[in-house]
């Protein structure tokens, strides 16, 4: 197991490690309570303003734990009310973070990973290189973090930030649990939602959890040969397999899954790609997000509106329902597939030719210089990442088998 960069952050901490914290410095179990109400709930994170502990145990806490927050050293407000936050984490990673206000509701953009190996040449965050995952408690913090900053709670959250979710599941999955914990952050599982660019395993992973947080996948591609191109990790999860995970997926959690679909000029806004992915979808339960496509520097354009509106009206003659998300935060950078978390990763190596069925795979192969954590294959490997720093210890959550079956409404961002 990798090892934590900053294990005695006390935002590594959930409960159990609370209760066994404390029971190792001979204090009642009750002071775990204690501890994740100041921190999750009253976001005090100074030991000293933790005014019932006694002087004695607040020195005592002080001497044994790291209680530096993470801390944000910039912030961009959009003219539509979204912020974008560059946060150094307590594991002194650099990561974008958003904020997106919906009337009164406000909804957290979380970063998973400092860049993102998987390399979709229309997004910043791939483009910027990969440089390592970040821990369930560097996940989770950013979310108090905000919530400490705004004076307030936030009400969802979305995975969606840097990185790919599931090539990062554990720590993932931990920091869900850490903020879902009624104990802890006490944000309800309908609140999450994890977007994966199609990691099947991860996709699994998550049924099996029986968390009940929702799941969306950005698909962009209705075809291998397209989606080989837009999203590289498509040679080594096809959509024959990923459509055949999301079918599981149903099975075992009843949930209807959102589908993201950027739309880029005369590349993927056709209409024979709209009834190719008509076809596709044939069968299972989505809610079909069209995001007109954030343009970036690297030839990747909008699709004209009136090609958006044929598009959604060929899914919704098909019987599908689909919206398209409006952008937020596009004059900051901050909308999807703009976060670039600046300065902290490292630049984007040539581009390597991948087999289909060579096959990234989580947390299997050893992490070294220049390797991304997701991938056997060396080659493969080599597609991302130069500057690989400490690891990142994932806590071995195990995940129960619990099922569930309930039918769900659509988790999105900007
Ligand atoms: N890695 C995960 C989550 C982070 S990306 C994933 O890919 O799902 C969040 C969303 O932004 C994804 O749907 C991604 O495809 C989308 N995105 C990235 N670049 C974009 C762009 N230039 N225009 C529109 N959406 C983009
Ligand atoms: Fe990674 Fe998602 Fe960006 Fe693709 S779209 S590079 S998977 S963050």
């Amino acid at each position: 197991m990798d090892k934590l960069i900053n294990e005695n952050s006390i935002f590594e901490h959930d409960f159990d490690d609370w209760v066994k914290f404390f029971s190792a410095v001979g204090q009642p179990s009750y002071r775990a309570g204690q501890i994740c109400a100041w921190i999750w709930r009253r976001r005090v994170f100074d030991p000293e303003d933790m005014t019932d502990f006694g002087k004695d145990l607040r020195a005592r806490l002080a001497e044994l734990l790291d209680f530096s927050p993470p801390e944000i050293i910039r912030e961009d407000k959009s003219r539509d009310g979204t912020r974008k936050f560059l946060i150094v984490t307590t594991g002194r990673a650099k990561v974008e973070t958003t904020l997106i206000k919906h009337g009164e509701r406000l909804t957290a953009c979380l970063s998973t990973q400092v860049g993102c190996p998987v390399g979709c040449p229309f997004c910043a965050t791939g483009s910027a290189g990969f440089e390592r995952n970040l821990s369930g408690g560097e996940i989770a913090e950013q979310l108090v973090l905000m919530e400490k900053h705004v004076g307030r709670e936030i009400n969802n959250v979305v995975l969606m930030g840097m990185g790919e979710p599931f090539l990062n599941t554990d720590a993932v999955l931990r920091a869900i649990r850490m903020l879902n914990d009624p104990k802890m952050r006490g944000l309800g599982v309908r609140h999450f939602t994890i977007s994966t660019a199609g990691i099947t395993p991860g996709i699994a992973a998550l049924a099996a959890s029986g968390l009940g947080v929702r799941l969306a996948v950005s698909l962009h591609a209705p075809n291998d040969e397209l989606r080989d191109e837009l999203i590289p990790c498509n040679t080594n999860y096809p959509l024959k397999e990923l459509v055949a995970a999301l079918k599981n997926y149903q099975i075992t959690t009843g949930d209807r899954v959102t589908i993201e679909y950027a739309l880029f000029k005369k590349k993927n806004d056709s209409l024979e790609h709209a009834r190719q992915l008509v076809r596709l979808l044939h069968g299972l339960h989505v809610y079909v997000n069209l995001i007109p496509a954030n343009e970036n520097k690297n030839g990747y354009e909008r699709s004209a509106p009136e090609d958006v509106l044929r598009f959604q009206s060929i899914l919704k003659s098909a019987g599908f329902e689909s919206e398209i998300r409006a952008e937020h935060g596009g004059d900051i950078t901050a909308a999807c597939g703009q976060l670039k978390g600046e300065e902290n990763a490292s630049p984007r190596p040539e581009p390597a030719t991948r087999e289909r069925g060579e096959r990234m795979s989580e947390q299997k192969t050893p992490r070294g210089r220049g390797g991304a954590p997701c991938r056997k294959n060396p080659s493969v490997g080599k597609l991302k990442s130069s500057k690989n720093t400490n690891d990142t210890k994932r806590p071995n959550d195990s995940t129960n088998a619990m099922r569930r079956r309930r039918s769900s409404s659509n988790g999105r961002a900007g």
